[in-house]
């Protein structure tokens, strides 16, 4: 296995950087490198586009979906950005949030988990985010050592829903709920229930009340993600006052959360930002 070769490197003002990374077969990913206090995260794709178009994402936005990556291509981003950075694997965490469902390549993804935890990454550093494919998060829960799931739920009705993440209408919001519990219960991880925050779409009273009646029976961790903007979408970023005001009305109704605050923003390498089209 040799190291992806790297096409271009795109600093941050936080440290965090951007790679594309380029294939055998020509084609490109993204994946970000993201040093933090005592801990680094890699960010990575797991497909090369996507065939989702949720509106939040810049890779749904302004993609087709091409190819799956194999199980190798998945686990040489973080190999390829570890060593181009001097990084060993103490202390890393893998982020299955870069371009692509991962349920969307489910065998690939979880071939890959062997090989993290071959260089000292188990899978219980390892976060898989999906749009909400049933069938494997079934599938996920019978693994004996799990990754830990991230769902994104983002609204909290059918109708809503369906706007942004349009796989919502083949596995509508209370049967992935019920997955979700399903899960929990049947694994006893907490999940992560990620919410991306955008002004005038899903950030008022009545949204938040919602959300809490979402997620009351469900073991969770709710990740508040302000949404990152991009050139090609016309949905709006929270103010710095929503933000603080839906924090802490969430915790006043006795919400797990955590505010999600994206890395690498300012060049595009935020959540919900990789594959867009802008030359950097
Ligand atoms: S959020 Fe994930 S599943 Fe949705 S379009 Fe983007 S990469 Fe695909």
């Amino acid at each position: 296995m040799t190291d992806l070769k790297i096409i271009k490197k795109v600093f941050a003002k936080d440290k965090s950087i951007k790679y594309i990374l380029g294939l055998s077969d020509e084609e490109c990913i993204e994946a970000v490198y993201i040093p933090l206090i005592g801990e680094t995260k890699f960010c990575i794709s797991c497909q090369v586009g996507c065939i989702n178009k949720c509106s939040p994402c810049a890779t749904g936005k302004d993609m087709d979906y091409i190819r799956d990556l194999c199980y190798e291509e998945i686990f040489l981003q973080v190999k390829t950005l570890a060593f181009d950075n001097n990084i060993c694997y103490n202390n890393c965490t893998v982020l299955f949030m870069g371009m692509g469902e991962p349920f969307f390549n489910y065998s690939n993804v979880i071939k890959s988990l062997q090989l993290f935890q071959d260089i000292g990454i188990p899978p219980e550093n390892i976060t898989i985010s999906t749009s909400g494919i049933i069938p494997c998060i079934v599938e996920l829960s019978k693994l004996e050592r799990r990754p830990k799931l991230a769902i994104s739920l983002h609204a909290t009705t059918n109708e809503q829903r369906n706007r942004v993440i349009p796989i919502n209408k083949v596995y509508p919001l209370n049967d992935l709920l019920n997955a979700a519990k399903e899960y929990t219960d049947t694994s006893g991880d907490e999940i992560i229930i990620q919410y991306t925050l955008i002004e005038r779409f899903n950030n008022t009273v009545d949204d938040l009340n919602r959300l809490v009646k979402c997620i009351e029976n469900i073991k969770c961790e709710l990740q508040i993600i302000p949404f990152n903007s991009f050139p090609s979408s016309n949905l709006i970023a929270p103010s710095k006052e929503n933000v603080e005001f839906v924090i802490s009305y969430l915790q006043s109704k006795g919400v797990k959360i955590a505010l999600k605050q994206s890395s690498g923003n300012d060049v595009y390498a935020g959540c919900g930002q990789l594959g867009c089209k802008q030359e950097l």
